[in-house]
């Protein structure tokens, strides 16, 4: 905060640096990775800078942005309750107009990170509650802005407000992280701002959740990032059984020398690279959204936004866990017990996939939502623009790799064709197949952007990293890149097979 860092990409007109999102991404990538848990505080602040940018009153952006800016204040979100997870649709905190405008707030939030502290001197809550005449579902949310402490006219800080933490959980990971059980209004109500149209809080918070996706496939990579240059490390001091072609003589090689140890490190880092490379090109795309020329080019930098961010989630986010995983495996024994650190990174990784929407849910998002986005263009057009993307290497001495590369983008498009067919047809049969759908995407999409990255890095990079990002790449497309196959089959199978059982018969499974 001293230093200026969490303002990188806000608006200078409220004390920000006006620099992309791509920046920001890549500036973020690294805080993630020293400390997943303590870089959640000014990330969530950042969420509710865009939701007050997008949605707030000039009163509101003036009171509130510029010290969520400095990093003075914090911010958190508050969607979650015991029976309102992914169903946000069921929540049921009621927010009840308190006659000079403002709003008196009731009801528990459940699992609120940084819900309180004592690092930032006041904590902003954007919180999702109903008003009294809010009709049923999604389209019944509302959401306010609710203040730990008031703030006086003069700006100054007041009353603390009607709400509290009444716990915080113990938890797999993310141990720096404060997950808050969150009371509002056990007294009088808590008092809050309405932030943009009644009823209209969902629309509201996708400008926040857009951007939080973004960042926790981020989370992924970032914590995939550490989880890999530990792993190196270590396998570049133990040694342990002797390689088989090690020269003769030498007793025990360092492990960093044995083929399956060598393919570990090969998977982490290849799938770093191509999952980092997705979240940075859809950070482009979000700027675009706001940057690019025209109407029409901005249009399309937000299709492409919303086309890539359930992917970006996602795929990322489950390349962490593998990774963090594949790096505990790669310490033996060593990394089970806490000593080495390495157990922390699958322990924090872990939460990427379940929060800011489960990765189930942002499969069913890309599957019902985003494939069929302008009757399907905006696929076929990402397809298309993948296939005009490979020329250049196709006229390389890596053609080969282009073609594999080639092959697996057909493949991707077979697949969406038929599974958007499948929507009309049989909607529950092509959700049956959301996941590996999302995951094929995944594997396409990244191996394309890797398979991009090797022109630019042979002109541009010192001899030794440019070997190496051949290398990463010729890996990726020899062993991970034939995964499409078999995820284009799962993704068709349908969900004969899933329903042949009842409720009951599956419920019997454990005799
Ligand atoms: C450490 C941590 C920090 C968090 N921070 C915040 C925060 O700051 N603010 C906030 O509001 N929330 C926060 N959350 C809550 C988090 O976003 C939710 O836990 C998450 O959205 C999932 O909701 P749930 O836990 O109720 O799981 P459920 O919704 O009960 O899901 C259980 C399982 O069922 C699946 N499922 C549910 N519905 C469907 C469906 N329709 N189709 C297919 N599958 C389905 C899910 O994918 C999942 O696998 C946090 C959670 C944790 C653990």
């Amino acid at each position: 905060v001293e230093s200026g860092w969490p303002a990188l990409t806000a608006s200078p007109q409220f004390g920000g640096q006006g620099l992309p999102h791509a920046l920001g991404l890549a500036v973020q990538d690294m805080a993630n990775s020293a400390s997943l848990s303590f870089s959640l505080v000014t990330l969530l602040s950042q969420g509710a800078v865009e939701a007050l940018k997008a949605h707030g009153t000039p009163a509101q952006q003036l009171r509130y942005m510029p010290k969520l800016v400095s990093g003075e204040w914090t911010g958190t979100m508050n969607l979650t309750e015991p029976q309102a997870g992914s169903d946000v649709g069921a929540l049921t905190t009621r927010a009840v107009p308190a006659g000079d405008g403002h709003y008196r707030l009731h009801g528990t939030k459940i699992f609120i990170t940084c819900g309180e502290h004592e690092l930032s001197e006041n904590i902003i809550h954007l919180v999702l509650a109903r008003l009294p005449d809010a009709p049923a579902g999604t389209s019944g949310i509302s959401l306010f802005l609710v203040p730990k402490y008031l703030i006086n006219h003069d700006g100054s800080l007041g009353a603390r407000n009607d709400v509290r933490c009444l716990g915080v959980e113990k938890k797999l990971g993310l141990h720096a992280s404060p997950t808050c059980v969150m009371a509002y209004g056990e007294g009088e109500g808590a008092l809050g701002e309405l932030i943009s149209a009644p009823h209209r809080g969902m629309a509201a918070m996708f400008t926040m959740m857009n951007h939080a996706r973004l960042q926790v496939g981020l989370q992924g990579v970032s914590i995939a990032e550490r989880a890999f240059q530990q792993a190196l490390a270590y396998a570049g001091e133990r040694r342990q059984g002797r390689a088989i072609d090690a020269p003769a003589g030498e007793t025990s090689s360092f492990i960093v020398n044995h083929a399956d140890v060598r393919r570990m490190l090969f998977v982490m880092k290849s799938k770093i690279e191509a999952a980092r490379a997705l979240c940075y090109v859809t950070a482009v795309a979000l700027d675009q959204t706001h940057f690019a020329a025209d109407e029409k080019s901005r249009a399309a930098a937000q299709a492409r936004a919303d086309l890539l961010t359930p992917i970006a989630k996602a795929w990322s986010s489950d390349i962490g866990v593998e990774a963090a995983s594949l790096g505990i495996q790669i310490h033996g024994g060593a990394g089970y017990i806490e000593e080495t650190g390495a157990a922390q990174h699958l322990r924090d990784a872990r939460i990427t996939p379940i929060y800011e929407g489960t990765n189930g849910i942002q499969a069913i998002d890309l599957m019902m939502r985003k494939l069929p986005l302008r009757n399907g263009e905006v696929f076929s057009a990402f397809i298309e623009e993948m296939k005009e993307g490979l020329a250049e290497v196709s006229r390389s001495a890596h053609a080969p790799l282009a073609a594999a590369v080639g092959r697996a983008i057909d493949n991707l498009a077979m697949c969406g064709a038929m599974l958007q067919k499948r929507l009309r047809d049989s909607p529950r049969s092509a959700l049956a197949g959301a996941g590996d759908f999302l995951n094929l995407f995944g594997v396409v999409a990244g191996g394309y952007y890797l398979l991009r990255g090797i022109l630019p890095a042979i002109d541009h990079l010192p001899e030794g990293a440019a070997r190496r990002r051949l290398a990463l790449t010729r890996f990726y497309v020899e062993s991970v890149l034939p995964q499409a196959v078999a995820l284009a089959g799962a993704a068709l199978a349908g969900d004969e097979t899933l329903f042949m059982l009842s409720t009951q018969e599956m419920l019997d499974f454990p005799n």
